[in-house]
């Protein structure tokens, strides 16, 4: 079965259970955000570990997970409508956000008992944070020509090198890193491994770079002789490619790749003319793209769920996503240009955050470029 398929399966219409789930997160999202101070911009990218652990309490991080990991053993689509909803209402959880999507399932899959015990509980109640350790000074789309490296010692390993573009390196308590363990190799692909590496280890620096809105949630993290016992190893050493491409599936395809700019279509559409047909055209085709997006993020949910690889599948939504995402700043500008210049409003600070947040949109997790060869490889192009 293909998305095509996985589509039709699941149009992007709820189930009762699904319709329950929306509801209950609607009603603990109205009342926790109702309880926080007011916020410039509604984002999912800010930071609120207060946020993750009350999201976390609740019950809704990790949902999809086993009960004794601290999950709830939910179904993939009812954590899909949890997802939407987070995002729709533009909630603050960019502290537990990659921990949940993409550390916490790699773990499962690869880590020891003892260390997913110890460490995936704390991510379901919303306290313990990680960040991606995959970009090197070096190295960004050319993954496979990272340099730090990890050397067998007694015990475990010890790593140097550094990292680059970590995001809320400075905030996490563990990082995920892909690290060389066999260097030398003809096939670049192999003797790359991944680690848990716990962010307070001796040698590990991490040094805040400011971006241009002005947050340092980005960071370089330098690894000098830093040790990481052997149970910290995920998987097999030398396989790290194999599973940090797998892992990168959880990074592409959720509606965090399409709907990182929803705060900014609900006020373009609370100050749309009905009657103006630039309005209701522009308005209309971003609600049906946005629509169809959906559709294919929740087939990819569904092949996630039965154990499919939807790879191809997932560098079509965050591309196509990035793209719609890009665009909307520049039709909020062509709608409203004059409201804008009303400074202060909502509309306004959304449509100025979102024109400088959007340029990232389509290099975060993999430019446009290295998803559009994935996909012409995918369909034997090149
Ligand atoms: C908001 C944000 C958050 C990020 N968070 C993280 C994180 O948490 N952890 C992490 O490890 N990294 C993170 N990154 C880094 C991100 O993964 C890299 O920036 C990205 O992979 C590109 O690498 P680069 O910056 O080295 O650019 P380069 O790889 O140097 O690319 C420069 C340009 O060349 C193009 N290009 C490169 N190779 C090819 C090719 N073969 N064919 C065609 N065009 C090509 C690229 O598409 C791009 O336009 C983040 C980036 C952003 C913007």
């Amino acid at each position: 079965m293909d998305i095509a398929d996985s589509i039709k399966i699941n149009p992007a219409t709820s189930t009762s259970a699904q319709s329950e789930v929306r509801r209950d997160i609607r009603h603990f999202l109205t009342e926790t955000l109702a309880a926080m101070p007011p916020r410039a911009v509604r984002s999912w990218g800010e930071y609120s570990a207060e946020f993750s652990s009350r999201l976390g309490k609740a019950g809704w991080i990790g949902m999809t997970w086993p009960k004794r990991y601290g999950g709830r053993g939910r179904p993939m689509l009812e954590r899909f409508v949890v997802l939407e909803e987070l995002l729709a209402a533009g909630a603050p959880v960019s502290a537990h956000w990659v921990a949940e999507r993409q550390c916490g399932p790699l773990l499962m899959r690869y880590a020891t008992p003892a260390l997913c015990e110890a460490i995936l509980p704390g991510i379901a109640r919303g306290e313990v944070f990680f960040c991606i350790g995959l970009s090197e000074p070096d190295s960004g789309s050319d993954l496979a020509s990272i340099r730090t490296r990890a050397d067998k010692v007694d015990g475990g390993w010890l790593i140097n090198g550094a990292k680059i573009w970590t995001s809320l390196a400075a905030k996490a308590h563990f990082m995920s890193a892909l690290v060389r363990t066999t260097p030398g190799l003809e096939n670049r692909h192999a003797g790359l491994s991944q680690f848990v590496v716990d962010m307070r280890s001796e040698g590990l620096t991490v040094r805040t770079i400011k971006n241009m809105l002005g947050s340092d949630s980005f960071a370089e993290v330098v690894f000098d002789n830093v040790f990481v016992p052997d149970d910290n190893l995920l998987g097999q050493a030398g396989m790290g490619w194999e599973q940090v491409t797998a892992e990168l599936t959880f990074e592409r395809s959720g509606p965090d790749r399409y709907l990182s700019s929803i705060s900014l279509l609900t006020e373009m559409l609370d100050h749309a003319n009905a009657e103006d047909r630039h309005h209701t055209v522009e308005l209309g085709r971003l609600v049906a793209e946005l629509s169809n997006l959906r559709a294919m993020s929740r087939g990819i949910g569904h092949m996630l769920s039965e154990g499919k690889d939807p790879r191809l599948a997932t560098s079509n939504v965050k591309d196509l996503g990035a793209l719609l995402e890009q665009r909307t700043p520049e039709i909020a500008h062509q709608l409203f240009g004059t409201e804008l210049r009303v400074a202060g409003s909502s509309l306004v600070r959304t449509q100025s955050h979102l024109t400088q947040a959007a340029v990232a949109f389509s290099v975060r997790g993999g430019t446009r470029e290295i998803l559009r060869g994935i996909v012409a490889k995918g369909l034997g192009l090149r």
